[in-house]
């Protein structure tokens, strides 16, 4: 018998129209078995990871007879106050789950944990199983039913489907089946003395103590109870029982492994040993990078499937408005200067609030683009309400699954981030960037501005991001020495030309954000019609300069504030040595196509944001009077 409850919203779910790879999202896998109860040590597990950000919340226990499962859109909360701290959930085995949706808007339904059809398998999952629409349709053949939206639904069916009274055997029978990336706790209503664990290329660990066997998606939700754990390595399979763990290849053979011993306090565990999200999120920009771009990447062609719209209607498209706020309005700009140099498209960018209130003049075929991280912003919301209400198809760029700019708008780009907790972005604006290329790109092929040969260098230049930007975080420490140098700063310049205005503009701003020092970006032409009176002795002025054909026009600014007294720091591309003249301070960024040069350019600049602010002792991820998510006007 089932026992299903769940908080009903009365929302529909809606459908996403998706097939990805290669995206490893991150929220939060709880389980326990032993001789605790186990509801509210999967409850308080959960609340340990709650910083990765979810929009539900689950939880299965045995309760001696069968599994019950409850869940819940919403905040953990809500799920402790159905279950009152989980003490309406008696059992000492048990599953839990924080939702981030990645398939099927965040709801009760499409919750975890997910249960087989006569409810005697329970699973939870965090990532992406790639292949579930031909899964989904097997199982439909073979009479299974599907209540949710999910891809993790397919689990649960292949699970039934491959069990035949051996766990470990129908386990390993679905890895051999299922595509994509996933962490998984299992349980058999069959053996309530275990519960299960497997993963591949998602994160998941397990740790023993005195109490029992636990399962996690990271260290916090078990530090309390143990400090020695083990890193499930990918598509390992463990079994756990109340007082041990055992641990088997994808081929069913046991395998010995060695714990590790976690010496980080527990706030320090939750940022997996940075010290802050921020420094966390830049370092997670290379994979960022790789899960918007990769899933997108299908025998070298761009394949964005999720647009929705024919070649034949993107041919026809005269003209782009692009409408965000703050650092997507940042990346915006830099899509106007590639969409018009590579594409030959005219753009317009707008700030959200300024858009919905100038009354735009949208001519017909125009492609109307609203990007936002949280898909809540309000006035971006309202820009795309305004262009829906003049009958024009609006794409949403946009990093949460299920948010309102992602259900109203006509189709959905999604960044692949996963949940980016400071509020100054990093890694969704890097995440952002790499969407727009690939639209760029999609454009300029289908209308024929960009040829074979070019359209070749730049996907071999787009794939060599991850690895740029990580070299660039290797120069932590140069940079990290420099911005102290700068802690007391009052007011700092960004300059840059064409796409490097664009950077100097998102640079300034995190710099503000984070430190609170004062900084204005201009475009370096511009500094003589008034900015430069403001250059005093020893004023930084952060020059960009990675765009050849302008490298000598921004000398010639760096060297006119230089001779004003400014102190010059300059990001340029390898082997331009021509700026050494003009520049005091010098970082490169690896060679690449010159449309892609913020990826890389604004790495430092965060490095360096971060670091005035860490060494100003600012709240780094939770500057002052800021918000993540900004959803009034
Ligand atoms: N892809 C699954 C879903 O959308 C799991 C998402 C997660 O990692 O939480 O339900």
């Amino acid at each position: 018998m089932i026992n299903y409850s769940c908080v009903l919203t009365g929302k529909e779910p809606m459908t996403l129209k998706r097939s990805w790879h290669k995206v490893t999202i991150m929220c939060g896998i709880v389980g326990y078995i032993g001789t605790g109860e186990a509801a509210p040590i999967i409850l308080d597990g959960l609340s340990k990871l709650e910083y990765r950000g979810y929009d539900s919340a689950g939880i299965a226990i045995f309760d001696g007879e069968k599994i019950n499962i409850k869940k819940a859109v919403g905040r953990l909360k809500v799920l402790e106050n159905l279950t009152h701290g989980g003490e309406t959930m008696p059992g000492y085995a048990g599953i839990g789950h924080t939702r981030w949706a990645t398939h099927g808007a965040p709801s009760d339904v499409n919750s975890h944990p997910h249960f087989n059809k006569n409810g005697t398998i329970a699973v939870v999952h965090n990532g992406i199983i790639e292949n579930y629409i031909p899964l989904r349709n097997k199982l439909l053949g073979k009479g299974y039913e599907f209540i949710s939206e999910t891809d993790t639904e397919v689990l649960a069916h292949l699970l039934d489907y491959y069990y035949k009274g051996n766990p470990l055997e129908a386990i390993t029978k679905v890895l051999h089946r299922v595509e994509g990336s996933y962490a998984l706790g299992i349980m058999f209503a069959d053996f309530p003395e275990e519960i299960y664990a497997v993963r591949k290329d998602s994160p998941l660990i397990v740790g023993q103590s005195k109490e029992g066997c636990f399962i996690a998606s990271d260290v916090p939700a078990i530090l309390k109870y143990t400090r020695q754990v083990y890193y499930v390595d990918n598509q390992e399979v463990v079994k756990l029982r109340r007082d041990h763990m055992h641990f088997y290849s994808v081929d069913e053979e046991e395998i010995k492994k060695e714990p590790v011993t976690i010496d980080w306090d527990a706030n320090a565990a939750e940022k997996e040993g940075y010290e802050h999200f921020m420094l966390k999120e830049i370092y997670e920009q290379p994979k960022t990078v790789t899960d918007t771009l990769s899933p997108r990447i299908k025998n070298g062609e761009i394949v964005i499937e999720e647009l929705n719209m024919s070649d034949e209607e993107l041919k026809a498209v005269k003209k782009v408005h692009i409408v965000a706020c703050g650092s997507a309005y940042h990346t915006g700009v830099t899509a106007k200067y590639i969409l018009e140099g590579l594409v030959r498209l005219p753009v317009e960018v707008d700030v959200a609030s300024e858009f919905r209130y100038r009354n735009p003049v949208l001519e017909e075929d125009a492609m109307v683009i609203v990007i936002s991280q949280s898909g809540e912003t309000a006035d971006s919301l309202a820009a795309l309400r305004e262009a829906k209400s003049r009958g024009f198809k609006v794409l949403g760029i946009v990093n949460v699954v299920g948010s309102s700019i992602a259900r109203e708008a006509d189709s959905v780009m999604y960044t692949w981030a996963g949940p980016e907790i400071a509020v100054a972005t990093t890694k969704a604006y890097s995440a952002q960037l790499a969407a727009l290329y690939l639209l760029a790109m999609k454009l300029g092929r289908v209308r024929g501005t960009i040829d074979d040969a070019l359209f070749a260098s730049l996907l071999s230049d787009l794939k060599k991001l991850p690895n740029q930007i990580e070299l660039l975080l290797g120069q932590k420490q140069k940079i990290q020495r420099f911005a102290n140098r700068y802690v007391g700063a009052k007011d700092i310049f960004f300059i840059g030309r064409g796409i490097d205005y664009a950077i100097s503009m998102e640079g300034s701003l995190k710099l503000k954000e984070t430190s609170y020092v004062h900084s204005e970006s201009y475009p370096a032409g511009e500094l003589k019609h008034g900015p430069i009176s403001l250059i005093e002795d020893g004023t930084l002025v952060v020059a960009i300069s990675t765009q050849p054909a302008l490298f000598q026009k921004t000398i010639s600014n760096m060297v006119e504030v230089k001779a004003r007294g400014a102190f010059v720091m300059a990001i340029t591309c390898e082997g331009n040595k021509a700026i050494e003249k003009a520049a005091d301070y010098i970082t490169y960024i690896p060679e690449t196509n010159p449309y892609f040069a913020n990826s890389l350019a604004i790495i430092p600049l965060q490095l360096f944001s971060y670091y005035v602010a860490v060494g100003k002792g600012c709240d780094v991820d939770k500057p002052r009077n800021l918000a993540k998510s900004v959803t009034v006007e």
